[in-house]
């Protein structure tokens, strides 16, 4: 038989979800994958079961119904600043995957190129590989995770080099890139004619004194910032998919085609549901933050007496666990054995770092107090079971 499309033979499965895969294999506290074990907002579930009387049921316009993308542009407007044109400049999607994706289809062509600060959330990867485009990692060096604005600036003006990538905050270091920071990147930008895709899915979850700065809202970045987000962390819901585009139009417009012809459009009754949530108050949100503040605490200062060194995240739900003390040679062998004789499920660090990085592995605190601390008391054993 003839072989398949080479542009797949260039990447794996994703390594995130395979780990959820072995850790329920081992019946491992999965702290891998990024998502919740409580529930989404009951105000949004009560709707839930409204719509599944009232529907909507059939499709919606494909770009998103109409009272969703209203609040959600108001939503935009209220916690950036930035005026956002419900009716051209938003697409939503199935979840950010979907997003960016399309993003990266509408605005590179194979063999032009995209800067990405490694670590990496690995879907880039797939991305532009899907895209043909060609990525340009920049370093965020560890333990700050700080960038060299020369080794950008030289990445930033590689000929073809089309968008650059920003996660803010970033998965999975934890970094919140400063307002210098963001304007040094949208200076680059700006003088090399680049794009910036942003991916804000952790826009509301920060830790004092930490704060978050968007793209767009910089003098003269609106017109160049592709905010690729959802409402997933935000609400708790990463089961519902609901992911969307807030672009210029003519860039909108763009997406909006491959949108169309990739999934039609995001499921109507949930979006119909989750107007509810994007019309919550400021006090949603600190309440949001209050909540993962606890639970970033209850869990670093449970790996603290364990003996573990990791990384302290300023925003997002991730730490990074250096396992160099136990002396393996490959992070995905740790990962498994974790699962199996721990009990715990972690994303190898090797699949988020373009460098050469194995000594690291991904652990995330969005989780019941019950079940952080069940894994904390897994994860007290370490120390003598996973010794090589
Ligand atoms: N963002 C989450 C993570 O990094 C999961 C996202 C996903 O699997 N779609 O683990």
């Amino acid at each position: 038989m003839k072989p398949l499309s080479t542009r797949t033979e260039q990447f794996t499965d994703s390594v995130i979800r395979r780990m959820t895969r072995i850790s329920d294999q081992y019946g491992a506290i999965n702290l891998s994958q990024g998502f919740p074990d409580f529930e989404p907002p009951k105000e949004i579930t009560d709707r839930l079961a409204q719509v599944a009387g009232e529907g909507p049921h059939q499709y919606a316009i494909t770009w998103g119904a109409a009272n969703f993308r209203e609040a959600l542009a108001e939503k935009q407007k209220h916690f950036s600043g930035v005026d956002v044109n419900p009716a051209t400049d938003i697409v939503v999607t199935c979840g950010s995957t979907e997003a960016m994706m399309a993003t990266m289809m509408s605005v590179c062509n194979p063999g032009e190129k995209v800067v990405i600060f490694s670590p990496f959330y690995e879907n880039y990867g797939a991305d532009t590989i899907l895209t043909g485009a060609i990525p340009i990692y920049v370093p965020l060096k560890p333990p700050t995770f700080e960038f060299d604005a020369d080794e950008l600036e030289n990445a930033v003006k590689q000929p073809g080099v089309k968008a650059l990538i920003l996660c803010n905050p970033s998965n999975p270091c934890g970094k919140v890139f400063t307002r210098e920071e963001l304007l040094l990147i949208a200076a680059l930008a700006k003088k090399y004619d680049i794009y910036v895709i942003t991916d804000e899915v952790y826009e509301h979850i920060l830790y004092k004194p930490h704060e978050h700065v968007y793209m767009a809202s910089l003098p003269g970045m609106r017109e160049r910032t592709i905010i690729c987000n959802s409402l997933s962390k935000t609400y708790s819901m990463t089961g519902w998919r609901l992911g969307y585009v807030i672009a210029p139009e003519e860039i909108a417009e763009r997406i909006k085609k491959v949108h169309d012809f990739l999934t039609v459009g995001a499921s109507a009754p949930l979006m119909e549901a989750a107007v509810v949530g994007l019309k919550f108050g400021d006090s949603y949100y600190e309440e949001l933050q209050n909540h993962y503040t606890h639970m970033r605490n209850l869990f670093i200062d449970g790996l603290k007496n364990i003996g573990l060194t990791f990384t302290e995240p300023q925003g997002a739900y991730y730490v990074l666990l250096d396992i160099s003390e136990f002396g393996f040679e490959d992070d995905n062998v740790f990962c498994e054995k974790l699962a199996e004789k721990v009990g715990v499920g972690a994303v190898p660090g090797s699949s988020f770092f373009r460098e050469n990085v194995n000594h690291l592995i991904r652990v995330h605190f969005a989780k019941k107090d019950d079940t952080l601390l069940a894994a904390l008391d897994r994860l007290a054993d370490i120390k003598v079971k996973m010794k090589v």
